[in-house]
């Protein structure tokens, strides 16, 4: 077993262990902190039908994020806009901790599911948008590579770039398997030759990008979305980029010009940014600092971690609490929420910043 292996393996018998005791409520008045920025993708019906692991872990259902809502109040939190939560950590925060509830990358679910659910609730909520998303100029591979898989079965035969691959796609083992070899290949050229790379690897086998763009968000979908009193519209870069494996000057582009070109669209300020991907790996004090000197009010990461008053001082790099298709588990919410799963993953490091 590897050291992070083992690492994985502590936190979930640690997780089992409280989840009988409810032992780590009392963690809550030391490391609950004054709130929680939840990260959430998709919102999907879940249909029964078999998927792909890397796509259906990004969906929540809309029943789960009705209950997320209501376990959050009857737990005393205020739900609060972005503005709202920028403002708490400034001047000091409210008598009652506060969730912000944050949508990435602005498929078009969220018009669907999200929407209606927090209109129902009279509650505020974020959606930070990937402008070449609005554009509807990346094809989503991830879901076409998906479709193929599922709907095909023997061997799959294709060519990347003078590989020649031979996949055996029959079982749900074997797909997956096929996934995540294909996903590395792609993975593996550099960023801004993954448009073409995609499309010279989809074309032969016949599958066009066009039915997924329904899944992304047009402008006047954005736009509108924008000027809806309960949503936020905030940035997540222009291509949805490793940021931090981009030179300097093409990192800062994607951060800059995203903020400029939602503005420009919708009409209205952008003033919060979330970092694409998220993770240490993907983002850092260059990217932090390039973020504040874009003048947004807040910066958020993927990084496992509460909102301490602290925190006001490191607005530019705000962890969240990633909730996952295989988290829609309201325990785990409560243990994540009373700081359980911070306090094993980060150790004693109560405010996670860089
Ligand atoms: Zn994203």
């Amino acid at each position: 077993m590897t050291q992070a292996g083992g690492k994985h393996a502590i936190v979930r018998l640690a997780i089992n262990a409280c989840r009988v005791s409810r032992a780590y409520r009392l963690l809550r008045p030391l490391l609950g902190g004054s709130g929680v920025i939840l990260a959430l993708h998709r919102v999907v019906p879940d249909t029964g039908r078999s998927r792909i692991g890397a796509n259906s872990r990004i969906e929540i259902s809309p029943e789960f994020l009705e209950s997320l809502i209501i376990f959050f109040r009857k737990k005393g939190y205020r739900i609060v806009s972005l503005d709202e939560m920028y403002r708490q950590l400034k001047h000091g925060p409210g008598e009652t901790p506060f969730v912000c509830f944050t949508f990435d990358d602005g498929y078009s679910d969220i018009l669907d599911y999200v929407l209606p659910v927090f209109s129902k609730y009279n509650a505020p909520f974020a959606v930070y948008v990937v402008t070449s998303f609005a554009e509807k100029s990346f094809p989503l591979w991830w879901y076409m590579l998906e479709e193929l898989l599922l709907t095909t079965s023997g061997v799959l035969e294709a060519s990347l770039d003078g590989l020649s691959l031979k996949l055996k796609i029959d079982t749900m083992e074997e797909k997956e398997a096929a996934y995540s070899r294909i996903r590395e290949i792609f993975m593996s050229f550099p960023q801004e030759e993954l448009r073409d790379v995609v499309e010279n690897f989809f074309s032969p086998l016949g599958v066009s990008p066009d039915q997924y763009k329904k899944c992304q968000m047009s402008w006047e979908q954005v736009a509108a979305l924008a000027h809806h009193p309960l949503a936020t519209v905030g940035a997540h870069s222009v291509h949805h980029y490793n940021l931090r494996s981009l030179s300097r000057a093409d990192a800062a582009a994607e951060i800059a010009d995203s903020k400029e070109i939602l503005q420009e669209k919708t009409g209205v300020a952008v003033h919060h940014f979330s970092f694409p991907f998220g993770s240490r790996e993907e983002c850092g004090p260059r990217e932090f600092e390039m973020a504040r000197k874009c003048g947004f009010k807040t910066a958020v990461t993927i990084r496992e971690g509460l909102i301490f008053p602290e925190h006001r001082f490191f607005t530019e790099c705000l962890p969240r609490i990633e909730i996952t298709g295989r988290h829609q588990d309201l325990t785990l919410v409560d243990m994540r929420r009373c700081g359980l799963v911070s306090l094993l993953r980060n150790g004693f490091k109560r405010v996670v910043t860089v």
